[in-house]
């Protein structure tokens, strides 16, 4: 194996820090005005993005994008992830980079038109429904959302939260049960509602940790009331949602741990940076402490330990596809996220009360990336999944 980047990926790199260093990064102090405030001064951004030719880095080609592998993207998501507004200013944030999956993959012609080509141009976002207040996420077979087909449309009647970035999104994909008698994996489906579609209700953006956030940057509830979008709205097969949904989360965690690696680089850079400019006494510098040098030490070991995993399960999907790679999957998400957050913590708690102020980013990551453990599957239901595969090589039977 080797992850050495290419010449051609290690010049993009240098050119996507630069760009976020100078373009990027000074739009974090806007970040407690809101994202609506910040709207403007983004847009900016992204045409510049654009003008540079990064815009939609993990897009293919044919699509208006950069092209790049897997691996390559992951390369580039670590860049990215050291600002909370670098994904968003290259077009490859969530939940809009999976849709955009799972339009290119599956989506019509019409589809195509309608939602992923307006998406791609970033002309609008979109959102993912498919967690239920109602029922445990964790068991994604269990929901109670339906559509029912009545004549040539969908008529949807549910309730969805966590609804990311349903604030000001076009359209969301919506999960529902459309064969309620079919086995557990085949009865939902995906479907693409408008949100100007009467009957879809945004409720509220959830308030978290103090802060209910807008627009992309939220999460909202959202119910549906006998909400009708025409029958060739249905994304996929019908019965094939959990299948889709399988397909947007393998290359998706990949996504999400190089972003997490970006947070704990950010993080760590703060962390040294506080250690050798704080004196604790004059002369005495906040770095001489021996807990503050562990600290720096196992984060350092803990981030690379961390990527190189990461890289070899963008290496194994590349060559392989998901299926092959799942153990590793599963691995770095559950990894990847703990070795972020104790980073993160680290890194705060080395600031001191400072750490825990608006003047740094640290704070920001630490309220908004502690869901890391929960969204994409809770870090337990990984380490079940990944126990019982490897006990059953060793000849356990599954439960
Ligand atoms: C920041 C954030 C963004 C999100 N964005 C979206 C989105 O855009 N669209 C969307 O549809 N959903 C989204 N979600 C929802 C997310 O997918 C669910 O929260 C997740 O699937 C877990 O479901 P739950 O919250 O119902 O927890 P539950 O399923 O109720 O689980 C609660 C806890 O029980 C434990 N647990 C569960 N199962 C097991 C098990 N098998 N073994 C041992 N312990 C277990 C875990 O500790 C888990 O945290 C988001 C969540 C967060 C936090």
């Amino acid at each position: 194996m080797d992850f050495a980047p290419s010449a051609s990926t290690q010049a993009l790199l240098a050119r996507v820090r630069a760009f976020v260093r100078e373009h990027v990064m000074p739009l974090e102090a806007g970040l407690p005005r809101g994202f609506w405030a910040l709207s403007p001064e983004l847009d900016h951004v992204r045409a510049r993005v654009r003008e540079a030719g990064m815009w939609l880095p993990q897009v293919p080609r044919e699509h208006g994008g950069m092209g790049l592998s897997l691996l390559d993207h992951g390369l580039l998501s670590e860049e990215l992830g050291r600002t909370p507004l670098g994904h968003y200013a290259f077009g490859c944030q969530a939940p809009d980079a999976g849709n955009l999956e799972l339009l290119q993959e599956f989506g019509t012609p019409e589809q195509q038109a309608s939602f992923l080509r307006p998406l791609l141009d970033g002309k609008i976002r979109s959102a993912f429904a498919m967690t239920e207040p109602e029922h445990a996420g964790s068991n994604p077979v269990w929901m109670s959302t339906r559509a029912v087909l009545d004549g040539d449309a969908w008529v949807i009647d549910g309730h969805k939260w966590f609804t990311t970035a349903v604030d000001g999104a076009a359209f969301a994909i919506v999960m529902a049960i459309t064969d309620p008698d079919a086995a557990a994996h085949e009865r939902a489906s995906m479907i693409l509602v408008p949100t100007d579609t009467p009957g879809f209700e945004h409720v509220r953006n959830i308030p978290i940790m103090g802060e209910a956030g807008e627009g992309w940057m939220s999460h909202g509830e959202v119910r549906f009331h006998g909400c009708r979008v025409p029958a060739g709205n249905l994304l996929g097969a019908r019965g094939r949602g959990f299948a889709l949904a399988q397909a947007r989360l393998g290359p998706g965690r990949i996504h999400h741990c190089m972003r997490w690696l970006g947070i704990c680089e950010r993080s760590f850079d703060a962390m040294c940076q506080r250690a050798i400019t704080r004196e604790l006494a004059p002369g005495k510098f906040l770095g001489e402490q021996q807990t503050v040098q562990e600290w720096i030490a196992e984060s350092r070991a803990e981030i690379d330990a961390a990527r190189l995993l990461v890289l070899r399960t963008a290496w194994e999907i590349d060559r392989n596809g998901a299926k092959a790679a799942r153990d590793l999957i599963a691995s770095i998400k559950f990894h990847t996220a703990g070795v972020m957050l104790r980073v993160v913590d680290r890194a705060l708690q080395v600031h001191g009360a400072a750490g825990m102020t608006d003047d740094v980013v640290i704070s920001h990551f630490y309220r908004h990336e502690r869901g890391a453990r929960i969204y994409d599957g809770p870090d337990e239901v990984h380490k079940s999944a990944l126990a019982k595969r490897i006990l059953a090589g060793y000849g356990a039977s599954r439960s």
